[in-house]
């Protein structure tokens, strides 16, 4: 499967200013490229590469792959709508491929700038387990004074094994997440955290100065870097466990979010909410995807009223579920998890399927 590698690339002064004014020279032969084809309405990128090809080489300085890959770039950037002409940042990413970037062993990088190619530049990356697998384009990106290389690695998937039993995953009602087994990765740290940076946000904003806004969003970035380091972990040991018990993930199909959209408001009732639970589930699926770890998806009606029991429909009340047929009262989230788990198994082998007939109650 495709993911993107984060690398922070570490130049010196005389390697940093190269960087930069790669970027600004790819960037400005971008538009001139953008404006040709605007004009002259040719919008095809071998069409494009006839018509700028050599006015392009000879007005920047520029090698032949990288006057390619703006090319490229501005002939993407028109793909999904001609209508209005593209203009690009001076430093906005640029696009390289082998022929203009390679790793060494040592972790260092050979790459094309207006001065020749810097040999011997060293990077640092949180996941240097996946940099044998690097394969195909990277993104060199300028930000915060800082530059990167998005690279696309290619990994080997594990075949999915034939399982016969879920781990029902349940998202975020009251908790981050709980499991079928009774396993509970609760908030409280992460609502610790946030109430912190909710305190910090409303004094920023009642002062209401000049550079309060760029502070609020250097906050924001730093309380989604937080929750995302949670969410790898969490989704981490999720996948650990099943693939330990040879079992398979089960979870909610929420491709139809808006129509289920009311009974979870109240836990994703913030935007970051919503977002870091969206970015579970991509953690969740991904990862299950490389360790060759069985997800279904399964239809989310009921599956937080439905008893775990008899399949009756109970009455959820906060964190406590209380069915009236059978008795059974549980942890909500825990009873919505065994639900997922038992869907899971329908969904794998229908002819096991229990839980169809409670849905005509
Ligand atoms: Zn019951």
């Amino acid at each position: 499967m495709k993911l993107t590698l984060k690398i922070k690339l570490l130049p010196d002064n005389i390697q940093f200013d190269l960087l930069k004014n790669t970027i600004i020279e790819a960037n400005n032969a971008c538009n001139e490229i953008s404006d040709i084809a605007f004009s002259k309405k040719i919008f095809n990128q071998f069409k494009l590469h006839k018509e700028t090809y050599y006015v392009i080489r000879n007005k920047f300085n520029l090698s032949a792959q990288m006057v390619a890959r703006c090319l490229s770039k501005v002939a993407d950037s028109y793909k999904l709508d001609k209508k209005i002409k593209r203009v690009f940042r001076p430093l906005g990413s640029i696009s390289y491929d082998s022929r203009i970037l390679s790793y060494s062993a040592n972790n260092t990088i050979s790459i094309w700038t207006v001065g020749g190619r810097i040999k011997g530049l060293p990077f640092v990356c949180h996941n240097p387990k996946y940099l044998p697998y690097i394969k195909g384009e990277a993104d060199l990106v300028f930000k915060k004074g800082k530059f990167y290389l998005f690279q696309t690695v290619e990994i080997p998937e594990e075949d999915v094994k034939d399982i016969e039993e879920f781990i029902g995953v349940d998202f975020g009602q009251t908790d981050i997440a709980v499991l079928s087994d009774g396993t509970n990765y609760n908030s409280e740290t992460l609502k610790k955290v946030r109430k912190k940076y909710s305190k910090v946000r409303a004094s920023i904003q009642s002062k209401g100065t000049k550079g309060s806004k760029k502070l609020l969003k250097r906050l924001s970035g730093r309380e989604k870097r937080f929750v995302s380091i949670n969410n790898h972990t969490i989704s981490k040991q999720i996948v650990a466990k099943a693939k330990a018990e040879n079992k398979g993930i089960a979870i909610e199909d929420l491709t139809n979010i808006r129509k289920t959209a009311k009974c979870k408001s109240k836990a994703q009732k913030t935007e970051l909410n919503r977002w870091s639970f969206y970015q579970l589930r991509q953690f969740l699926a991904y990862k299950c995807t490389l360790n060759g770890v069985k997800l279904v998806l399964i239809p989310p009606a009921y599956t937080s009223q439905t008893c775990n029991f008899c399949n009756h429909i109970g009455i959820r009340n906060g964190k406590r579920f209380k069915c009236e047929n059978c008795g059974n009262i549980a942890d909500a989230d825990h009873n919505a998890a065994n639900n997922i788990a038992a869907w899971g198994v329908s969904v794998n082998t229908p002819e096991k399927s229990t839980m169809y007939c409670s849905f005509h109650i």
